[in-house]
């Protein structure tokens, strides 16, 4: 038996998605760039309809604001890089979240220390995980280009004020970008709306393939925007490279899924969550994270009396985290930030629902971790 709650770190492939794909492994396996033939040119507006189901899921303006990429670390580093080289030897400032995913703050620091033009900020969030906007507004300079700020945390699901953030960075005439990479199974985005100029994010985490993923960049964005991929100018030069056909059918199968599906699924998702919690609440949990503000999918919690690495043992069968998938083994930054203590981080775990899960694992599941807590209780009263 297994029961699979991480789905912060990857979700199980839909088979609707599957099935989407296979064609495209086992007959219609042509190179899309071949468009002089029948066969290239039908795969060719094959993508081009998936680039039309994204430009209306999202609400975009054009099919060209859609970039296929492997994925959200991709799409992240061609932001950044991207708006770097685009901007090579002038100097700038980027503003970012201390909580955002390594794929940003790691090439924000890798970036600030080799290339004396770039320089970051990175703003200090509250114990829920929220930035303050008057920080935000306080540490735009004359020279910053972009402000990234995700939608909503991988680790502890707080979920950030995308609309409000975009509309201080439109009136500053400043690009802003948000990774929703986990924002979007657990919301309906409307680019009309909120309206970023850059958006990441990765299919797996949306019931689709892995090593595919996308990146949304309005026509401002894409004229500063250099590509980090130089080579045989697909995608219109923005990103080289042969295009992952299967990968990008199943991407965009999973959108569509998402569009059936997301008001069902997130009223299924957050009655498990909140049962969850209710299950635990003698344990007297503390939460990780703002709990309103939150993604739907995202429990993350300090259990008083056990650590994550006691109930790893304890209940093999069941797949969660203990903080987020990409950092196992190293403490968590994010739950420093949000100023958790040591201890704190030790007893920390994070689970992860889908449409997949079920009443019974989540029932199965709170008992484990109540057997688990007043075993471990009793463990250590009679030592
Ligand atoms: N951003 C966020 C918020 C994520 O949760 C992840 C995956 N953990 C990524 C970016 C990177 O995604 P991928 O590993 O698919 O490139």
């Amino acid at each position: 038996m297994m029961i699979y709650l991480d789905n912060n770190a990857t979700t199980r492939v839909d088979p609707e998605v599957i099935n989407a794909m296979l064609p495209f492994f086992e007959s219609e396996y042509g190179n899309p760039s071949n468009y002089l033939t029948q066969y290239g040119s039908d795969i060719s507006k094959r993508i081009d309809k998936c680039r039309s189901i994204l430009v209306e899921y999202f609400s975009a303006q054009s099919i060209n604001d859609f970039i296929f990429t492997s994925g959200a670390t991709e799409s992240n580093n061609m932001v950044i890089r991207g708006l770097v080289e685009g901007n090579l030897n002038k100097p700038i400032h980027i503003v970012v979240s201390s909580i955002e995913h390594k794929s940003i703050l790691s090439l924000c620091r890798f970036l600030s220390n080799h290339n004396h033009n770039v320089s970051c900020t990175y703003l200090p969030v509250d114990t829920d995980g929220h930035i303050s906007i008057k920080q935000l507004i306080e540490s735009i300079r004359d020279n910053t280009i972009l402000v990234s700020i995700m939608g909503a945390n991988n680790e502890i699901g707080t979920i950030n004020p995308i609309e409000e953030i975009s509309e201080i960075c439109h009136s500053k005439n400043i690009l802003f970008h948000s990774d929703i990479t986990q924002l979007v199974a657990n919301q309906r985005l409307c680019l009309v709306k909120a309206s970023p100029d850059l958006l990441t994010f990765s299919a797996h985490k949306i019931h689709g393939p892995k090593g595919v993923g996308c990146l949304y960049a309005n026509i401002n964005a894409r004229k500063m925007l250099h590509p980090l991929f130089w080579g045989g100018n697909q995608q219109n030069g923005m990103r080289s490279g042969t295009l992952n056909v299967p990968g990008i059918v199943g991407l965009t199968k999973a959108v569509e899924l998402l569009d059936k599906r997301i008001d069902t699924d997130i009223r299924h998702i957050t009655k498990l969550r909140n049962l969850l919690l209710e299950n635990l609440k003698r344990l007297r949990v503390a939460v990780n994270g703002d709990l309103n503000n939150r993604l739907a999918n995202n429990l993350n919690i300090i259990l008083p009396d056990t650590t994550s690495l006691f109930l790893h043992s304890y209940m093999p069968e069941v797949v969660f985290s203990s903080s987020s998938a990409c950092i196992t083994g190293v403490e968590s930054y994010v739950l420093k930030a949000i100023g958790r203590n040591k201890k704190q981080l030790d007893c920390s775990v994070r689970f992860g629902l889908s449409r997949f899960t079920t009443e019974n694992e989540i029932d199965y599941v709170s008992n484990q971790i109540i057997d688990a807590t007043f075993y471990r209780k009793t463990i250590i009263d009679n030592n």
